[in-house]
C-alpha cells in the first residue's frame, strides 16, 4: 500500500519535473532544403542514424510552410522568427521593384540593392529585406552573452535564418564558405575551406547503391529540352564545384563547418544558451537535378541520415545539454514524366504561353503596346504590370492579363493585389486555407504584385528544363507546403502528433524551452508544448 502511493506520487510530480528542466544550453537548428513531408514519410524506415534519432523524441509529421510562394527565401524566413511571408517581408526568392534605378528591376531576397552595381544575380549579401528579428536576435537581446551562429550551403538560408546579428554567418560561394557577421572569423574556417578545396580537386566515383535504391534507379526521359534522370550516382570529375553541389558532399563539407565552429566557439559552454542554425541545401539540389523518386534521392536521404548521426555523435561527445529542431523550408514535387509512369494522371508542365515573356507579348500586340508589358519569374507568382505601360492603359493591361490567365486551363486561381489587400487574414489549420488565405499569407502590400497567378495542383510550373534543372515547388499545394518538424534532446519523452502545425510554431517552441519571452500577438505562431504529459514546456 505504502509503495503504491509513493508510486502515485512520484507519477505527479514526474511531469512537473520534465517542464522544470533547465533549459538546454545549445539549440541546433536544421533546416534541410526541400526535405518534403513525403520523403520522410516515404524513406523514415530506413533511417538508422541522425533521422533516427530525431524520430525518437517529438514528431510532427505534417508541419506547414502554410503560404503561397514555397520557395527558399520565404521558408526560411518563417523557421526562426515566427512569422509568415507576409510579415517578414520575404514573399519569393526574387520579386521586382520598378522603383530602383538601376536596370534590373528584379531584387534577389537577400541582396542589398542600395550598394552600387548591385543586380539581382550579383549582389552584395544583406538583411535588408527582413522585416523581423530571428531567434538569435532575440535571444542576444535579452542576453548579450548568448552566442548566434548561422552556417548554411545558400546565403538566403543563413541570411534569413540567422538573421540581423550574428556573431558568424557562412554560406557556400562556389568553391568554398564565405563568411559574414560580427566576430573575425578565426582558423576553423580556413581549415574546412582548405578540406573542401582538396575533396573538390579529387574525382568522385560513383557511390554504391544500397538494395533500397536499386529499385527506384532507373532512367526516365525529361520533357523540355533536359536529360534522363532516375539512376545517377553522384560520380563527378576533378574540380566539378557544381557536380560537388549536388550530391551528399556538400551537405558533409556543411555540417563539417558547422562542427568546427561549434568547437572553436565553444558554442552550448558559455553562461547563457548559444543557437547554432545549420542550412543543408544538397537535397534541394538534387530534387531540383534529378527529381525526387529516382536513385539520386535516395542516395541523398541515407547519406543525410548517415550525416546527421555522425554530427549528433559529435555533439555528444561534448558533454553540452542541446536540443534539435530540424525542419525544411519547403517541400517537393517529383518529375511530372515519371509521376504519369506511376499512377498520376493530370501531372503537367506549364504551357510556356503562361510565362511573363510570352503573355506580355500577347498583350503588346493586341494592345499596341510596347516593352515587356508583364514582369515575372517564370509561370506562377506575382506578377507585375510594366511601369512604361502608360498609365492610362494600365488598368486594362491588368485586366486583360488577369482574364487571359483565369482562362487558362492549367491556372487554378489569379488574385488581383486589391483582392489581396481586402482578403481577410488566414485561420484555423493550414490544410483548410482557401487559395486566397494562402496568397494572402505571401502578401506584402509594397512587394507583392500587381496580381498572383496559382497554377491547379500536380502542374509543375518549370517547363524549360534544358539548362539542368527537371523539377521544382514553389507552388500553395500540400506537397510543396508539408515538412517534418522533428524535436529531440537527451531524456525527452517521445510522442507523435500528426494533427498540423505550422513552420511559424517553431521559434516560440524553442523560446519557450530557454524561458525567452516573446510578447503575445507579436508573432504568428504559437508555441508547441513538448511536454508529453500533462505539464508543459510552454509558458
Ligand atoms: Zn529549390
Amino acid at each position: 500500500m505504502k509503495l503504491r502511493l509513493a508510486a502515485a506520487a512520484l507519477a505527479l510530480s514526474a511531469p512537473a519535473a520534465a517542464a522544470e528542466r533547465p533549459p538546454p544550453k545549445l539549440i541546433v537548428a536544421i533546416s534541410v532544403d526541400q526535405f518534403s513531408a513525403d520523403l520522410f514519410a516515404q524513406y523514415r524506415q530506413h533511417f538508422t542514424g541522425g533521422l533516427r534519432r530525431l524520430e525518437e523524441g517529438v514528431v510532427f509529421p505534417s508541419g506547414y510552410q502554410s503560404h503561397n510562394v514555397t520557395e527558399t527565401c520565404p521558408g526560411h524566413s518563417t523557421i526562426l522568427t515566427g512569422d509568415r511571408p507576409a510579415r517578414t517581408g520575404i514573399i519569393a526568392n526574387e520579386w521586382f521593384d520598378q522603383s530602383l534605378a538601376r536596370p534590373d528591376k528584379q531584387v534577389y531576397c537577400s541582396e542589398d540593392p542600395s550598394v552600387p552595381g548591385s543586380s539581382s544575380e550579383h549582389y552584395t549579401v544583406s538583411t535588408q529585406f527582413l522585416k523581423v528579428p530571428t531567434l538569435g536576435d532575440r535571444m542576444k537581446a535579452a542576453d548579450p552573452r548568448s552566442r548566434s551562429v548561422a552556417i548554411a550551403g545558400k546565403d538566403r538560408a543563413a541570411i534569413m535564418m540567422g538573421g540581423y546579428g550574428p556573431d558568424q554567418r557562412w554560406y557556400w560561394t562556389g568553391r568554398s564558405y564565405t563568411f559574414g557577421g560580427k566576430a573575425a572569423p578565426a582558423a576553423a574556417g580556413a581549415v574546412v575551406n582548405a578540406e573542401v578545396a582538396a575533396a573538390l580537386a579529387r574525382p568522385m566515383p560513383a557511390m554504391p547503391l544500397p538494395a533500397v535504391c536499386e529499385a527506384r534507379s532507373r532512367p526516365v526521359p525529361v520533357g523540355g529540352g533536359g536529360k534522363p534522370v532516375g539512376d545517377g550516382r553522384f560520380a563527378r570529375a576533378a574540380g566539378d564545384a557544381r557536380g560537388f553541389r549536388i550530391s551528399p558532399e556538400f551537405d558533409a563539407a556543411t555540417v563539417a563547418l558547422a562542427t568546427a565552429v561549434r568547437g572553436e566557439m565553444h558554442l552550448g559552454e558559455g553562461p547563457a544558451t548559444d543557437i547554432l542554425a545549420v542550412g543543408l541545401s544538397a537535397t534541394d539540389y538534387v530534387g531540383h537535378t534529378y527529381g525526387t523518386e529516382g536513385a539520386e534521392m535516395c542516395l541523398q536521404m541515407l547519406a543525410l541520415d548517415r550525416l546527421l548521426g555522425d554530427f549528433f555523435r559529435a555533439l555528444d561527445a561534448t558533454g553540452v545539454d542541446y536540443v534539435v529542431m530540424l525542419t525544411a523550408d519547403h517541400g517537393g514535387n517529383d518529375i511530372p514524366e515519371r509521376e504519369a509512369e506511376h499512377g498520376i494522371t493530370g501531372a503537367a508542365r506549364a504551357d510556356p504561353a503562361l510565362s511573363p515573356g510570352a503573355m506580355g507579348k500577347v498583350l503588346a500586340a493586341r494592345l499596341h503596346l510596347r516593352g515587356p508589358v508583364l514582369l515575372g519569374n517564370g509561370a506562377v507568382g506575382d506578377f507585375y504590370v510594366d511601369k512604361a505601360v502608360p498609365a492610362p492603359m494600365r488598368q486594362r493591361v491588368l485586366r486583360e492579363a488577369v482574364a487571359a490567365y483565369r482562362a487558362h486551363p492549367q491556372v487554378a486561381a489569379v488574385y488581383t493585389h486589391a483582392e489581396l489587400a481586402a482578403a481577410p487574414q488566414p485561420a484555423g489549420p493550414p490544410e483548410t486555407w482557401s487559395l486566397i488565405q494562402r496568397a494572402k499569407a505571401s502578401f506584402d502590400p509594397q512587394r507583392s504584385g500587381d496580381f498572383v497567378v496559382q497554377l491547379k495542383p500536380r502542374v509543375t510550373s518549370l517547363f524549360d528544363t534544358s539548362r539542368g534543372s527537371v523539377a521544382t515547388h514553389g507552388s500553395p499545394w500540400d506537397y510543396d507546403r508539408r515538412v517534418p518538424i522533428l524535436f529531440w534532446r537527451k531524456g525527452m519523452i517521445p510522442f507523435e502528433q500528426p494533427l498540423s502545425v505550422e513552420t511559424v510554431d517553431i521559434m516560440p517552441t524553442l523560446a519557450a524551452l530557454i524561458g525567452l519571452r516573446v510578447p503575445a500577438g507579436e508573432i504568428d505562431g504559437h508555441c508547441l508544448d513538448l511536454d508529453a504529459g500533462p505539464a508543459s514546456t510552454c509558458r
